[in-house]
Parts: structure tokens; C-alpha cells; sequence
């Protein structure tokens, strides 16, 4: 449950001190890595902290949950061991057979993999829905769509979707809304004061931020939601481990200025992208002629550190600019302070391949770390040849 003592201070604090009480054993000013199964009962059923087994509850992966719930708004965060087990806690728990399911036309692939290969298996229908679009999403709904699942900024083609006016579709539907708030952060936007029911996230991106560690998190608007949520977190046990939530906690006391400094290199990116004659398109929210540039503008505080690009000469192309990069590290995933480039349609959306969801063969991906600024321009330049 988020701490009520934060709710007044600013973001940048409660990222710091949310959840981050003294140890009251040593006064440790972190949370100890609490790392173990079981606690010893004061006689039968006697809790001295609240705790009776790791999967039900730990005091580190604790610390994590009301930091989460505090700098989303939230009533309850729950922390999971990846983002996809943090989504398939939520399918699970919201969806029965024969329900109906919105999803975006541009998502994580593994995103659009679990619903397509593996909750359709259980009788959940979805439909593909521009979900940037408000007509798109209205024209989607079955009466028994339940959930609404939207990405903004959307992964890989950084599309951006008004979030309240889509809460009010949810609302007037009677489905929930889920915001996939990966791409963004908490410090960008905040998904629940626009109406969303739940945020979704990928701990492994910029709230770990630094590359070392797979984590997933709910957070809920609604305290018996995240009660309901609990209950399945431990009765489907995919929960984040304590070491792997310390290492969170800790990444997330330095997100505000991370995500400033990922934003500005980012600008700068997309300006270079924009002059540089082999670039076709530039998908960066930031720039004055995206498509959700105001959209963006009103629901997020800047516009993250995610630029998509097209270059000249399809599919090769693109593949030469992310072998030739060197600063710019080849790999999948996203948001560590190392910047990474790549080409979804062959790596992290393969999955999505002759779906509707499938991404441009000439697209190439940045995740622009914190890295000086000058020195990824310098290597972007000399990839792009
Ligand atoms: N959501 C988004 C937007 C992602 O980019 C990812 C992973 O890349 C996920 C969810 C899934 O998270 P995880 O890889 O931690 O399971």
C-alpha cells in the first residue's frame, strides 16, 4: 500500500525515499536484501513482521511495491520477476473464457505474442485496434470487451495515444483500461491520474535502468483491484526475488535525472536524424510533425529517450547501420544509461511478423543512454555512413 506521507512531495523524492525506511534493526538507510524463504512464527501463525514465506511477501520486494505505488499515484504495486509475468498476472486475473480483448496495432512483441499464442488458447478473443485513433478503438469494442490495452509511446513505431480519452471509452464500455507506461516511466507520465485503471511495466528498462536486471510491476488505481491482483501474484508465484528488487529500488532513485538526460540526447538524436539525407522517417514524439506531438505534449513532462528510424535501402540498410554501429551497442531491450541500437523487425519484433502488428523491414530502433551527447552523434554519423 503506497505510503500517504509521500503523496505531497515531488516526484524526485519519492523516488528516493518511498518505501526506503531505515532498516529499524541497524538503521540502515537502504533496505536490506532480505534474502529468504520463510520466517520464524512466534507460535502457530504468530507473524512478527506480516511475513510467512517469500513468494507471499518479502520486505524487500515490499519496499519496491509502495515505491512503485507512490510514484505511479497508485493505491497498490506489485512487483513481478519480468514484465511479461507482471502482464500474464493481470490476463489472468481480469480475463475468463469467451471475454474480449482491445490491443494496439503497434506493441512490444511479446506483448501481442501473449495474447495471440497463448491467452487466445483459454477462449480470450482480441481485436487489432489504432488505438491513437478513438474511432479505431470505439469500432473495436465487442459487448464483451473487458480490457483495453494500450502502449504509449508505443514500441517500436513510438506511436502515442491520448490516454484520457481512451479511459473514457474504457469507462463508458465497462472495460479497463491498461497503460503499458514502459516506454515513458512514471516521471514522464502518469498514467492512473489520466484515468487508467492499472499501469503496466517492464522494471528491466528505465526504472532498473542500468542493464542488470529482468523485473515486471503492476500498479493499481483501485485498492481492492490491487488486493485481487495480489492474491494471484502469490497464487501464480512468478514474483520479483530480493535481490532483484533491491537492484530496482535502487535504479529508481536516480530515474528523474536519468530520464532528463535521456530526453535531451534524444533531442539531439532525432535533430541529426532528421538533416540526415538516408533517413526516410524519424519517430521521435518530440518532433514538431509526429502525429502525437501534442498529445504527448499535454500527457507527458518530455518526451523519452526512444527515436525509431527508416532508412533508404530496406532491410539491408538497416541492418548495415545497426552492424556498423560501435557506441551504439547491438542488442535487444531498452532505457539502460548505455545506449543500444537495433532492427525490431528481426529481433525484438520477430514475433510479430505477418501480423498486423508487423513493423517496416527499413526500421531501426535507439534506446539513447546518457552516454556525451557529441559521441553518439559522432558514431551515428559514421553508421549511417
Ligand atoms: N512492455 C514493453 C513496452 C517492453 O518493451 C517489454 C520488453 O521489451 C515488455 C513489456 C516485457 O518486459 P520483460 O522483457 O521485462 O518481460
Amino acid at each position: 500500500m503506497s505510503d500517504d506521507s509521500h503523496e505531497h512531495q515531488s516526484f524526485e523524492t519519492r523516488a528516493i525515499h518511498a518505501g526506503n525506511t531505515a532498516d529499524p534493526l541497524t538503521g540502515a538507510v537502504v533496505p536490506p536484501i532480505y534474502q529468504v524463504s520463510t520466517y520464524k512464527q512466534d507460535g502457530v501463525g504468530g507473524l512478527r513482521g506480516g511475513y510467512e514465506y517469500s513468494r507471499s511477501g518479502n520486505p524487500t520486494r515490499t519496499a519496491l511495491e509502495e515505491n512503485l505505488a507512490a510514484l505511479e499515484g497508485g493505491r497498490r504495486g506489485l512487483a513481478f520477476a519480468s514484465g511479461l509475468a507482471a502482464e500474464d498476472c493481470l490476463l489472468r486475473t481480469l480475463l475468463s473464457p469467451g471475454d474480449h480483448v482491445v490491443i494496439p496495432n503497434d506493441a512490444y512483441g511479446g506483448t501481442f505474442r501473449l495474447f495471440a499464442k497463448v491467452v487466445s488458447r483459454w477462449g480470450v478473443e482480441w481485436s487489432v485496434a489504432d488505438t491513437s485513433d478513438p474511432a479505431s478503438v470505439r469500432a473495436a469494442l465487442t459487448p464483451k470487451t473487458k480490457v483495453i490495452w494500450v502502449e504509449t509511446p508505443s514500441n517500436p513505431l513510438l506511436g502515442i495515444t491520448d490516454i484520457a480519452v481512451v479511459a473514457d471509452i474504457a469507462r463508458s464500455a465497462g472495460a479497463k483500461l491498461v497503460v503499458d507506461n514502459t516506454f515513458a516511466s512514471p516521471y514522464l507520465q502518469q498514467p492512473l491520474a489520466l484515468g487508467a485503471d492499472v499501469v503496466v511495466h517492464s522494471l528491466t528498462k528505465y526504472m532498473g535502468g542500468h542493464s542488470d536486471v529482468v523485473g515486471g510491476a503492476l500498479v493499481t488505481a483501485d485498492a481492492a483491484l490491487g488486493e485481487e491482483l495480489a492474491y494471484h501474484q502469490n497464487a501464480m508465484g512468478a514474483v520479483a526475488g530480493p535481490f532483484d528488487s533491491w537492484i530496482v529500488l535502487r535504479g529508481i532513485k536516480t530515474l528523474a535525472v536519468r530520464m532528463d538526460r535521456h530526453a535531451e540526447n534524444a533531442t539531439k538524436v532525432a535533430e541529426l536524424l532528421t538533416r540526415h539525407p538516408k533517413v526516410t522517417h524519424v519517430l521521435y514524439p518530440g518532433l514538431p510533425d509526429h502525429p502525437g506531438h501534442e498529445i504527448a505534449a499535454k500527457q507527458m513532462r518530455n518526451f523519452g529517450g526512444m527515436i525509431s528510424f527508416r532508412v533508404q535501402g530496406g532491410e539491408a540498410a538497416a541492418v548495415e547501420v545497426c552492424n556498423r554501429a560501435k557506441l551504439f551497442t547491438l542488442g535487444e531491450s531498452l532505457g539502460g544509461v548505455e545506449s543500444l541500437i537495433e532492427h525490431p523487425g528481426l529481433m525484438t519484433h520477430a514475433s510479430v511478423a505477418g501480423s498486423a502488428l508487423e513493423v517496416p523491414a527499413d526500421l531501426v530502433r535507439l534506446s539513447v543512454g546518457i552516454e556525451n551527447a557529441d559521441d553518439l552523434l559522432a558514431d551515428l554519423t559514421q553508421a549511417l555512413g
